[in-house]
């Protein structure tokens, strides 16, 4: 029961809305390496303004019959082209935006916001309609997390949103007390929002059942949207994969994984173990400790069991998150992995990639995608990869 899921799916950043990064010769130049070395079945790529650079790949990509995916942000980037609602916090502040080394925004919208929707689905009705993608990957699928907290300075607390007029009409026609919402939200706890317990699949127990039942909310909203722009998408013709949190970071931020599976074809948890930043599993961890300011920091990996010790994080959590996600997941999942290296933000290298796939490779996963930006993977990284599978 050793043997390596062989089937890859790779991700491509060609720039953010207003801007290219890369070049159609570059894209090229780095498929046609990977190509004959690796079982490739999907293309991710986006999410930069330039249609032909689009078009040219979805043609090398169809004579391999690769499918080729628009990897497109939904409920953050999206800001810089449209006009959209912000969130609220509990104590009625507004969110605001990361500054990220990345390249990326990280400004949330309120995902529960007609407008909102309708906005973000016109730039892809403008932008991207007319290019022959297989698919649709839809990224940002959530509310903000704690890590966009950190740098704000305002106080807003990203994971005690949203509480904008749209959200309290519908808490309040759910019957959630919204003013004990908001004094169990404020009470301070020895671990993040009064955690007892951690059983899987996003799922703890609170000691107020009141936090319970708001992320239980914040996830059937985000699920009756993303519910909405799938139709869309399917009306269309398009596949649809979906870029999720690690499992027990994503009710944090609205995503009840087993639920999500049912609307699209595959779906990507980030088991970034190595990433310093938004979406890597240290780094969240980290930030959702920070902005509770939960003084028992041991504590808290106790109740999840992570042996917080082990560097990059604990991979057997980690496969063990994975594998009871897999056992209920609708769809085929595929563990997204870094492959790219980045000073300071994630440094990756070929015994890490060894270490993920192989940790991974039993977990009931489909296959794997190597993350996030193939163009920054260097050869010995690619190397690996192919030596494995
Ligand atoms: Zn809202």
């Amino acid at each position: 029961m050793n043997s390596i899921p062989n089937d890859v799916t790779v991700q491509i950043f060609s720039g953010g809305f207003l801007r290219e990064i890369t070049t159609f010769e570059e894209v090229k130049k780095k498929l046609s390496s990977i190509l004959p070395r690796l079982p490739i079945s999907k293309v991710i790529m986006g999410w930069s303004p330039d249609k032909a650079l689009y078009e040219k790949t979805a043609s090398l990509l169809a004579k391999h019959n690769i499918g080729f995916y628009l990897w497109f942000p939904v409920f953050s980037e999206t800001g810089v082209c449209a006009e959209l609602s912000a969130l609220a916090d509990y104590q009625g502040r507004q969110t605001g935006s990361r500054d990220e080394q990345s390249d990326e925004d990280f400004t949330f919208c309120c995902p529960n916001n007609k407008h909102n929707i309708e906005k973000i689905l016109a730039i892809f009705d403008q932008q991207f309609a007319s290019i022959p993608f297989t698919g649709v990957f839809l990224d940002k699928i959530r509310y903000p997390s704690s890590a966009n907290t950190g740098v704000l300075g305002n106080g807003f607390r990203s994971t005690c949103s949203c509480f904008c007029p749209e959200c309290l009409a519908f808490y309040e026609k759910e019957n959630i007390d919204v003013d004990r919402l908001k004094t169990a939200l404020a009470r301070p706890a020895a671990l993040p929002f009064g955690i007892s317990a951690y059983q899987g699949n996003g799922i703890y127990i609170f000691d107020d059942p009141v936090i319970y039942d708001f992320f239980k909310i914040k996830a059937r909203i985000l699920y009756k949207s993303l519910e909405y722009i799938c139709t869309y998408f399917r009306g269309k013709g398009l596949a649809i994969g979906f870029d999720v949190f690690a499992p027990f970071l994503s009710a944090f931020v609205g995503q009840d994984l087993p639920v999500l599976s049912r609307l699209c074809d595959f779906i990507k948890p980030m088991m970034y173990r190595a990433t310093n930043a938004p979406a890597g599993i240290p780094f969240e961890a980290e930030a959702l400790l920070q902005e509770a300011g939960t003084p028992d920091r041991a504590g808290f990996f106790k109740a999840l069991g992570i042996n917080s010790e082990r560097k990059p994080f604990d991979k057997d959590f980690a496969a063990t998150d994975l594998q009871n996600f897999c056992s209920a997941s609708a769809c085929p999942v595929y563990a997204g992995i870094e492959i790219n290296r980045k000073k300071d933000i994630a440094e990756i290298y070929p015994d890490y990639i060894e270490e993920s796939i192989k940790a991974y490779s039993n977990t009931g996963i489909q296959g794997y995608a190597l993350s996030w930006n193939l163009l920054d993977a260097p050869e010995e990284n690619i190397a690996k990869a192919a030596g494995i599978m």
